[in-house]
């Protein structure tokens, strides 16, 4: 298949969808740990044309989501630095910190600016000298490498009014602790494609080896999630825990070794605070010590006051898969997508996000194509 429409084909649909029925499972919990997979499966309807043992679980894959009122909340003050520009994604305007929100500040004065990749951040820093401009970057393996390549830029050209708020977060470390905190069972992971483009197979090989659980790399269109779940099913019923590539058309087992390059060169693994889960050890990237002078923390002053959650919002459990958002007596009410209380109705990749704009089970008629 070559084009995005032979993905969302109806028959070939249909077809995996009954192979799926015909499986005749036991009940399986299978967890998606990537944002993107979550929004596809809701916006293509994929839950209504599996059997009701097959249930579907979001995990930590929404990136907005899991960063910690404590990060926002030093995103926020850097913004409030007179001498700062605040570049960050359009996604985290809206995310509520502790006491208010970037989209907040800035409509008090901060100079935030919302941009599309950290180059525009870089752009910005070369473009006001007088000014000392902090990528805030939130992202897992997919986005970390263009932040490196941005820092190795940035001192190519000798640009010392660049800055990086480091709050990049590596996803195989946070499937490993939420299989030990063992609060929800998980029969299989739909692992993440993006985050697999540039990691490969590999860091995830420790969970069909130490946990006896079959993982699937996949794709985000319906066929490539449907034929993902009949992986995994096929997996658990041989009881042959592997890690399987669904995605081979953008993944290879090694990864990306120019991009790993680039992370390994600028970054270090270190502990990292995930919103619901707290602190896992080595899940983030902090910068490696010749990179040091870009790291914003070191630059900047950064007082915070002690950081809270909003009152009822149950992102954190949702984000460890223990709940979903119906369950959080703010969905729909207190909390939609237009004044947000938590993280994950802001993201558009965030499960209650999904849940409000497409419905529990997902409002496609069909695997194909747009919802009705
Ligand atoms: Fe938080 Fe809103 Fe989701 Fe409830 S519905 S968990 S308040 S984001």
């Amino acid at each position: 298949m070559r084009f995005i429409d032979e993905f969302r084909n109806s028959a070939a649909g249909q077809g995996l969808a009954g192979r799926i029925q015909e499986k005749k499972t036991r009940p399986v919990n299978l967890m998606e740990v990537c944002g993107t997979h979550t929004v596809a499966i809701f916006k293509h309807g994929i839950r209504q044309f599996l059997p009701e043992e097959v249930n579907l679980l979001s995990g930590p894959g929404c990136p907005v989501c899991v960063t910690p009122n404590t990060d926002i909340d030093k995103a926020i003050a850097l913004a409030q630095n007179a001498g700062v520009i605040l570049a960050t994604f359009g996604d985290m305007m809206k995310v509520p910190g502790s006491y208010s929100s970037l989209h907040q500040v800035k409509a008090t004065g901060a100079d935030i600016k919302v941009v599309y990749s950290v180059l525009d951040a870089l752009t910005i820093a070369r473009d006001n000298p007088h000014k000392s401009t902090v990528f805030f970057g939130v992202g897992f393996e997919t986005t970390a490498p263009t932040t490196a390549g941005a820092i190795l830029e940035a001192e190519r050209l000798g640009i010392d009014n660049f800055f990086f708020l480091s709050v990049h977060k590596l996803i195989p470390p946070a499937m490993r602790a939420l299989l030990d905190a063992d609060e929800v069972h998980i029969d299989g992971f739909i692992c993440p494609g993006h985050v697999s483009t540039i990691i490969g197979s590999q860091p995830y090989e420790f969970i069909p080896r130490e946990y006896d659980i079959p993982c699937v790399i996949a794709g985000f269109e319906p066929l490539d999630i449907l034929q993902a779940i009949d992986m995994l099913l096929e997996q658990i019923s041989a009881k042959e825990p592997r890690v399987d590539i669904q995605y081979r058309r953008a993944v290879r087992k090694e990864g990306n070794p120019v991009a790993l390059k680039h992370l390994s060169t600028v970054f270090e693994v270190t502990d990292a605070c995930w919103r619901g889960i707290g602190s896992i050890p080595e899940s983030g990237l902090k910068l490696s010590q010749h990179y040091k002078r870009f790291d914003a923390e070191r630059a900047f002053k950064i007082d915070i006051g002690p950081s809270k959650e909003a009152a009822g919002c149950r992102c954190g459990d949702i984000l460890r898969g223990v709940a979903t958002p119906n369950e959080c007596r703010l969905f729909a009410k207190a909390c939609t997508p237009e004044n947000p209380v938590g993280p994950c109705m802001v993201s558009t990749e965030g499960s209650c996000a999904a849940w409000y704009l497409y419905g529990g089970e997902g409002k496609a008629l069909s695997p194909l194509g747009e919802p009705q």
